[in-house]
């Protein structure tokens, strides 16, 4: 039916020992995809690793097969290819992705960001599509199996966070169709959502309260600002990837129509995450910053203090995208 994602299992049918990985500081779609096609070649009888150079955050732990993750090139593994999921560029892999240019491994690439760079062998790219977790019902379904309860709670899981919860403008009815079948299959909602949205440490509880108290907008209230310091990363005692979801909250007043959460960093560089309405193209931001994304979502890391990064950030939104 789609003849890119059938070359895609056809490839994957007649290939063995795959190096499967996804973006630095990965969210709840890169994990949760790479845990669903790794679920899905185990059941083909096929090897594989899951390498990627950051952790899996904590509050993801309760995703079936996520102790298989790992942030070291297994010695003994036999890699011949590598499945590059949710990633733009080879460059979002951190240090995964030189070991895969270093190998001249054969990459299948499969995301859905509209500045995939197409840097794979095969590229299966579906900008349309709310997420990489959404792209892999189809892709599983081609390679002949079953989606199963455990895949269909990575899946589910996947497409709850790139659609933030069911708000993001690539909310489509196919979404509602998807993640139906998925509840068919055995997701169950109740607890992705305990998983996701109710289990998190009393640290990252007070980093929100801290974060909130700095909210500020334009004097248009066009654009509101959020910032997280070291100093309240320190006080809370919460990690960085705790704050994940918090980015959405600068776009949470009437009227907004840019959010921009800055996040100190460990070394010293200011983290940018950008989120807006469907009229303003966050992505065209980023990209003009270094970083990329959607087009309302999305980041990139600058240099810089608090002050200067956010008065360049400001400047360049108004440059770009309001008069
Ligand atoms: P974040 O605000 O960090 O959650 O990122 C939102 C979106 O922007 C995600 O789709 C990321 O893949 C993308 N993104 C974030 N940071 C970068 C970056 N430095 N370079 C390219 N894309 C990024
Ligand atoms: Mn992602
Ligand atoms: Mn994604």
């Amino acid at each position: 039916m789609h003849p890119e994602v059938d070359a895609v299992a056809e490839y994957v049918r007649a290939e063995n020992g795959f190096l499967i990985t996804s973006h630095v500081n990965p969210d709840i779609d890169s994990i949760a995809s790479q845990l669903a096609i790794a679920s899905a070649l185990s059941s083909l009888g096929k090897e594989s690793v899951i390498v990627n150079e950051d952790p899996i955050p904590r509050w993801l732990e309760f995703l079936p097969g996520s102790e298989g993750l790992r942030c070291d090139l297994p010695a003994e593994a036999g890699i011949r290819v590598a499945l590059v999921l949710d990633a733009s560029d080879l460059d979002r892999l951190g240090w995964v992705g030189d070991v895969v240019r270093e190998r001249a491994l054969p990459i299948v690439n499969i995301d859905h960001h509209a500045d995939n760079v197409s840097f794979g062998r095969l590229n299966l790219v579906q900008p349309h599509v709310s997420s990489t977790a959404e792209m892999l019902v189809g892709l599983i379904s081609a390679l002949g199996l079953e989606i199963g309860r455990e895949r269909a709670t990575c899946l589910y899981a996947g497409i709850l966070g790139d659609t933030g919860s069911f708000r993001h403008p690539n909310t489509t009815s196919r979404v509602f169709r998807v993640v139906a079948d998925l509840v068919d299959e055995g997701a169950d909602p109740e607890r992705v959502a305990t998983g996701i949205y109710y289990s998190r440490s009393v640290g990252a509880v007070r980093l929100l309260g801290e974060m909130l108290r700095t909210f500020r907008e334009s004097d248009d209230g066009r654009i509101g600002v959020l910032e997280l310091t070291r100093g309240s990363f320190d006080s809370s005692g919460a990690t960085m990837d705790e704050s994940n979801g918090y980015a959405t909250w600068a776009l949470s007043t009437r009227g907004t129509e840019v959010g921009v959460l800055l996040r100190e960093l460990e070394n010293g560089r200011i983290r940018v995450s950008f989120r807006s309405t469907p009229e303003v193209d966050v992505g065209a931001i980023a990209r003009s910053l270094g970083g990329g994304g959607h087009s309302t979502a999305a980041g990139c890391v600058l240099d810089g203090s608090l002050d200067e990064v956010r008065g360049l950030v400001l400047s360049r939104i108004r440059e770009l995208e309001f008069v």
